[in-house]
């Protein structure tokens, strides 16, 4: 613990999943909470918690675990918010914060502001890093380092509780911005929901085929399909809930895309070189400029460098 008082008395993690975990490493590492109060609902999940020390106590009921917790940062799936929202809505204490880390906003807006009584700070956010991992064992203290935390405060929102909490997310090594849940959704459609649901999709597909083995797939993976896999391999609940709480973003963003992919076919099939070539210009470019931005080493990852492989971040959901 860090010789100046801790920014919050007591933080309830409700929830301790790869984000939950991380950031009780992190709260702990950066002596940011004079207690950590760990819930979670199965005690199968609470147990692990508990061996590996991510808190100071340890809870299955969360109305019992964000009593006198001046922040309660929900870290669960989108549509669990609601319905926890209104379990532990009477609990919180007068003047804390709740927020939470949903890669969705408008929904966890609309579901949970409802049941946050008068007094109570609801102030939702969303970090931008994660890795395809789950569960207690997945987090570690780096995950937030040099990625954007998002803030998404209501029009009526306290600045002083923003400030605490911007002050938190970039103890925890984040860059913080805010805006309205509307836009969050929208842009986090077309930079992470799309490109998980096409690699959902690329992988079911491959999975379907007739005219080449499973065992092929797998042997030949490193030449492309392997990265999409990647991003596939993540959690099947919160994806769902990601795709039902963002439909309308989503099903734009798709349109859009397919739009495009008709006119890349048109190219493949009337030989339009310089049409793919232009593009394929174009697309590098925006690597060069994730790079250039911190967000991605310039490593190369076909070939996996070992040294990498085992902390490949996925920053994007
Ligand atoms: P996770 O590793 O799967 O952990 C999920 C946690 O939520 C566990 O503690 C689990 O409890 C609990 N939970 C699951 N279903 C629940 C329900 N219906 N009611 C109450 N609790 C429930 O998930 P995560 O990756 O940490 O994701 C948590 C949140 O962070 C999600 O909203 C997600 O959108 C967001 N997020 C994820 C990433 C990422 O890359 N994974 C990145 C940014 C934001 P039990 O194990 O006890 O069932």
């Amino acid at each position: 613990m860090a010789d100046k008082e801790p920014l919050f008395a007591r933080v309830a993690l409700i929830g301790i999943g790869l984000i939950g975990s991380s950031l009780a490493h992190a709260i702990r590492r950066k002596g940011l909470a004079g207690e950590i109060v760990v819930q979670t609902r199965r005690a199968e999940t609470l147990k692990r918690a508990e061996e590996l020390g991510l808190g100071d106590r340890y809870e299955t009921d969360a109305t019992e675990a964000v009593k006198g917790a001046d922040l309660v940062i929900l870290s669960i799936p989108v549509g669990a918010c609601g319905p926890v929202a209104a379990e532990i809505g009477p609990h919180l204490q007068n003047g804390a914060i709740l927020t939470d880390v949903g890669s969705t906003k408008g929904t966890v807006v609309s579901d949970v502001a409802p049941h946050v009584p008068e007094g109570v700070h609801f102030i939702p956010g969303h970090p931008i890093a994660g890795t395809e991992h789950s569960g207690p064992d997945a987090g570690f203290a780096s995950l937030f380092e040099g990625r954007w935390t998002i803030l998404t405060p209501l029009p009526d929102a306290d600045p002083a509780a923003v400030a605490k909490l911007t002050d938190f997310w970039t103890a925890c090594g984040s860059k913080v911005e805010t805006m309205d849940p509307e836009h969050h959704d929208r842009v986090l459609a077309i930079v992470s929901h799309l490109p998980h649901i096409i690699a959902y999709n690329i992988v079911g597909t491959a999975d379907d085929l007739e005219a080449v083995s499973k065992s092929e797939v797998i042997k030949y993976s490193a030449s492309g399909f392997r990265d999409f896999t990647r991003l596939a391999a993540s959690d099947p609940t919160m994806w769902r809930d990601v795709c039902l709480s963002n439909r309308d973003a989503i099903l734009e963003m798709l349109g859009r895309f397919s739009e495009d992919l008709a006119s890349l076919q048109r190219a493949i099939r009337w030989g339009d070189g310089d049409k793919l070539f232009d593009m394929f210009t174009r697309t590098r470019a925006v690597r060069r400029s994730i790079i250039e931005a911190g967000q991605e080493v310039d490593a190369p990852d076909f070939g996996r460098h070992p040294e990498i492989a085992g902390v490949n971040v996925k920053d994007g959901d």
